[in-house]
């Protein structure tokens, strides 16, 4: 005989996406029943790095101090071209109106900073839960699995917060195929030499479509990884084979990592990056996060988009909560029009720049004359931080600024 739990919302999956959910509507008062298979704090495999616009969204969700007490300020960005051409930019130049700075923080630490905010807000959380599918229809009955028991779950509304992991979102019939995905392995390193004040993106002809990541953290650790972009044929798993030889190979970063300790195993992870490639809401459902592929295409960001998908859900939940019944599945469809309205063009003209823009030729240019004209250094982290359009971008100065 399963156990039997009932809430107002059920939210699977306590990553950024999923507590900041549970958060807002616990905020509001109702009763969120937070779940995760992992027990916390747990890590995920992640580059750890929270754009100015990561930590807008944070600051937005109330919990920005917490997290910048825990995290390692950086200032800016530093791009290397595969000829070895250098960018280096200030956020503070660039960023009309948001935070001029990042932080780079293990995920053990954030997820777990932002569960608790959840449920101080009043969620409960249940750790060690296996959500694996619906029961009923309209799916507001989900079965689950803690520690060898069943349980079968009821609530009002369903969002799932599962990140890439897509196993529940094929079983309630958001996705026939599994969508290709970039393929991202990254360890932690002690003793690292050199600057620790920005994010460091390395591009190279090994890696096209892609870049490998350092990311400076306290006490000399770093986060360094690398991400495939997929490219026709299936990269899973390459990332984490190739991160040893490539470290060892690449000039400057050998050169960092010369007296520099290996403090982890590397660990690989998929990226879904294909919003909108499927319905993010169906019957009593919503997706929100990196379930939704939001992860910006061309950079493999995602906590920033993971937040901003989890506070508008949040915000229309609540609305479609005070309706009775069957009128709740009618009301969160606004999400799916807002949500489009938001990410998809920008998404598509983000994935126009990922085949058009990341060649080694391509980079060599860009990456050279943003080091000669300012304009063009901003266009550049702008577009990478997701505060501007690749089309909007491309003006006749910036055509001029790349050629001269
Ligand atoms: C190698 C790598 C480096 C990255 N670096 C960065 C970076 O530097 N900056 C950045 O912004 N983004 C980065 N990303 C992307 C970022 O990690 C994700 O976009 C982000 O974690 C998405 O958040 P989420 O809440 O949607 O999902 P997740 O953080 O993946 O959380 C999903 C949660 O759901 C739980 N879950 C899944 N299925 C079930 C189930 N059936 N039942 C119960 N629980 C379930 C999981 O245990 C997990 O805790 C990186 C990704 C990778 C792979």
């Amino acid at each position: 005989m399963a156990d039997l739990m009932n809430a107002d919302v059920l939210v699977v999956g306590a990553g950024p996406a999923g507590s900041t959910v549970a958060a807002q509507l616990a905020l509001a008062g109702w009763d969120v029943l937070l779940i995760d298979k992992a027990h916390f704090p747990r890590e995920k495999t992640c580059g750890g790095g929270l754009t100015p616009r990561a930590i807008a969204a944070l600051r937005t969700l109330g919990v920005l101090d917490q997290v910048t007490s825990q995290g390692h300020r950086v200032t800016g960005a530093r791009l290397v071209s595969p000829s070895g051409y250098q960018l280096h930019v200030h956020f503070a130049d660039h960023l009309d109106g948001l935070p001029p700075y990042g932080l780079v923080i293990s995920r053990s630490r954030l997820d777990d900073l932002l569960l608790r905010h959840a449920i101080a807000q009043g969620a409960r959380f249940l750790p060690d839960c296996k959500v694996t599918g619906p029961l009923s229809g309209d799916h507001r009955v989900m079965a689950g699995r803690r520690k060898g028991r069943p349980i079968t779950f009821h609530a009002r509304l369903i969002v799932l917060a599962t990140g890439a992991q897509l196993s529940l979102l094929r079983s309630l019939g958001f996705m026939e195929r599994v969508p290709p995905t970039v393929s991202a392995a990254r360890a932690y390193w002690e003793d690292v030499e050199g600057p620790a004040d920005a994010f460091e993106f390395y591009f190279d002809r090994r890696l096209r479509p892609g870049y490998a990541w350092l990311f400076p953290m306290n006490d000399g650790w770093a986060n360094i990884g690398i991400g495939l972009f997929p490219r026709g044929e299936d990269r899973a798993g390459c990332a984490a084979r190739l991160l040893p030889s490539f470290l060892e190979e690449h000039p400057a970063l050998r050169e960092r990592l010369s007296h520099a300790r290996r403090a982890t195993p590397i660990k690989g992870y998929p990226l879904c990056t294909d919003f909108p490639g499927h319905p993010v809401v169906r019957e009593h459902v919503m997706l929100v996060g990196e379930a939704c592929g939001l992860v910006n295409p061309v950079t493999g960001e995602g906590i920033d988009l993971a937040i901003e998908s989890g506070l508008l859900a949040a915000e229309i939940a609540d609305g479609a909560l005070r309706r009775s019944g069957d009128r709740i599945a009618a009301a969160i469809r606004r999400y799916d029009r807002e949500l489009h309205r938001r990410f998809a063009g920008f998404f598509r003209e983000m994935r126009a720049l990922l085949r058009l823009a990341t060649g080694p030729r391509a980079l060599d240019i860009l990456i050279r004359q943003g080091g000669r004209h300012p304009e063009l250094a901003r266009t550049i982290v702008c577009i990478c931080l997701g505060l501007m359009s690749p089309r909007a971008a491309f003006t006749p100065r910036t055509w001029r600024d790349i050629l001269f």
